[in-house]
């Protein structure tokens, strides 16, 4: 057989080689995204066909540079497939650690990462793993070291790989025809090649990278002016803002649910809930760069030139911390990260949306900064990944413990079984992120100073809620749903002598003030006693002098959206 092969090999037909390596490359990725990934639910003929087109592709694409290389062809073509040798290991590893093809994320955390980090990172994997993912990545190349005992024709070769590629395009559209009965032309797009996606992802994360840094640039110049008064200045403190994501206000227990998706927090003591509080925008990016600086509805662009409420806290004394579980960069990411940034330390846990990363991770770098002792006053700030979809990607989905019972109540439009499961699922998920911000919670119960929790989410989220279309958030139309989000707060008694109005029974009432939380900006710094130029206390969810303001929406046509005028 290999005699055969041999003498076929030698008399120039480079088919069996190309032939036996997409095979190769397209049945074991089958094999490990079918095995190895979230959501995998055994092979389609769609997914096998999907298979060998994309290794068609690849090495289609490999082949490519010898029509310009024609006289070093053997030195090129052993580049480019060691490049997709490569590219299969990144992506094999990234499915074992992650269960999800690599990302543009996992290469900003390649091109950010210190050596010393880098071997910390592998150490943490597991190297059975690191054999496997290297044998498979690079085995269906193997076949090609028949061609490097002789000359290699680079013209001969990028002909036949061409060949297999059109007959891989063929069928793309046939099957396109007989799915739909007219051509789907997203079935040929070069996006079925990791080798073009890698450096699309690469090409992308370097564009993010600019803007950041453009941002970063801008805002630098930025004067703070900031202290903690006199009297609190000294104490040891620890405020923790929790950001989460696509939480739905309707869909917490505590906020009278008939679920029991909230049940620890049911049940703090010492929890303010805030009943009347609204997004300034329903996409993370936006509501988020209002949330944490002073820009607002009517000047989004503040942004630029607004320092943060880190900026403040650390000029007023505070070490500051931000720990993510969402992604560094992106085009819903990368101004977040700019306020992360400007934090004295930045953990981010996660790469990407769709990976299995659960909002747990972030907890044992939480912890440490909490037993830090080397610093008194701290502002620890936590991204969560929340709900955000796929909902059962967003909780331990195996673990009994976060499966609610079905309900007995649905809305009268779903029929559907597989919304109902999206309910459940999502429903789950905030049962999930109960537990999480009860462990977040419970360190601070033992604190020695003042300590104080503020959890809001990012903005809603419409789960079926309304129609049978679950709007999720972000679109132009604007839902309640979508924009009215949970806001409370939780503090220790120590923090009761630093805020006299607390003990004001007034205090009550406070809890159905229409907020929105482009304004939480002046409420932390209400909440941590600091002396400001640029603050307004009337402003502040919880200070005694807080003027009600109409509120208003910035939706993702960037057009200013009175709330009242939101069907309820
Ligand atoms: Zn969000």
């Amino acid at each position: 057989m290999y005699q055969h092969l041999h003498s076929k090999v030698k008399n120039g037909s480079s088919y069996y080689i190309l032939g036996i390596s997409v095979f190769l490359f397209a049945i074991i990725r089958l094999f490990i995204e079918k095995n190895y990934t979230i959501n995998s639910h055994g092979f389609s003929s769609s997914d096998i066909l999907q298979s060998f087109i994309t290794s068609a592709y690849n090495l289609f694409i490999c082949c490519i540079p010898l029509l310009i290389f024609k006289s070093k062809a053997k030195i090129y073509l052993s580049l480019f497939l060691i490049i997709l040798g490569l590219s299969n290991l990144l992506n094999f590893v990234h499915i074992f650690q992650y269960e999800t093809s690599i990302t543009m994320g996992a290469f900003a955390v390649m091109f950010e990462t210190t050596p010393q980090e880098a071997i910390e990172y592998i150490k943490l994997l597991s190297t059975s793993d690191i054999i496997i993912a290297g044998i498979i990545a690079f085995f269906p190349i193997v076949p090609f070291l028949l061609l490097f005992n002789k000359k290699v024709d680079g013209t001969k070769i990028i002909i036949h790989s061409l060949i297999i590629f059109l007959v891989a395009l063929f069928f793309v559209g046939i099957q396109g025809l007989s799915n739909e009965r007219k051509i789907n032309y997203t079935h040929f797009s070069f996006e079925h090649s990791n080798i073009y996606n890698d450096a699309k992802r690469v090409a992308y994360y370097l564009r993010e990278k600019r803007k950041l840094n453009k941002i970063q640039d801008k805002r630098n110049k930025i004067t703070i002016d900031a202290a903690q008064i006199n009297t609190i200045d000294s104490l040891q403190q620890t405020y923790v803002l929790v950001i989460g994501e696509s939480v739905a206000k309707n869909h917490l227990g505590l906020y009278g649910y008939h679920r029991k998706t909230t049940p620890t927090l049911d049940t703090l003591s010492n929890l303010k809930v805030f009943q009347k509080v609204i997004t300034p925008a329903t996409q993370t990016r936006t509501a988020i760069m209002m949330m944490l600086t002073r820009a607002h509805v009517e000047d989004i662009n503040l942004y630029y030139e607004s320092e943060s409420i880190i900026n403040i806290a650390e000029k007023a004394g505070f070490h500051t911390t931000w720990i993510s579980n969402q992604m560094m960069y992106g085009i819903s990411d990368t101004e977040t990260s700019v306020l992360a940034k400007d934090a004295n330390e930045v953990v981010f846990v996660n790469t990407d949306w769709n990976t299995n990363s659960l909002d747990e991770k972030i907890l044992p770098y939480y912890n440490q900064c909490i037993n830090d002792s080397t610093h008194k006053k701290k502002l620890i700030i936590l991204h969560l990944l929340g709900s955000h979809f796929d909902y059962n990607k967003r909780y331990p989905n195996n673990n009994p413990h976060y499966q609610l019972p079905r309900s007995d109540i649905y809305p009268d439009h779903i029929k559907n079984n597989k919304y109902i499961q999206l309910i459940d699922h999502y429903d789950n998920s905030l049962r999930y992120t109960n537990d999480i911000l009860y462990q977040i919670i419970e360190p601070l119960t033992e604190h020695n100073g003042i300590a104080s929790l503020v959890f809001l989410s990012d903005h809603g989220q419409e789960v079926f809620d309304r129609s049978a279309i679950g709007m999720g958030h972000g679109s132009p139309i604007l839902v309640k749903e979508t924009v009215d989000i949970p806001f409370f707060w939780w503090h220790n008694n120590a923090y009761l002598h630093v805020k006299e109005q607390l003990y004001d029974e007034r205090f009550l009432s406070f809890l159905n003030r229409p907020f929105s939380s482009q304004d939480l900006f002046y409420t932390l710094i209400d909440m941590m006693q600091i002396n400001c130029s640029k603050t307004d206390s009337s402003r502040s969810l919880i200070n005694v002098g807080f003027k009600e303001r109409p509120l208003t929406i910035l939706n993702s046509d960037n057009k200013i959206i009175p709330y009242e005028t939101l069907e309820h």
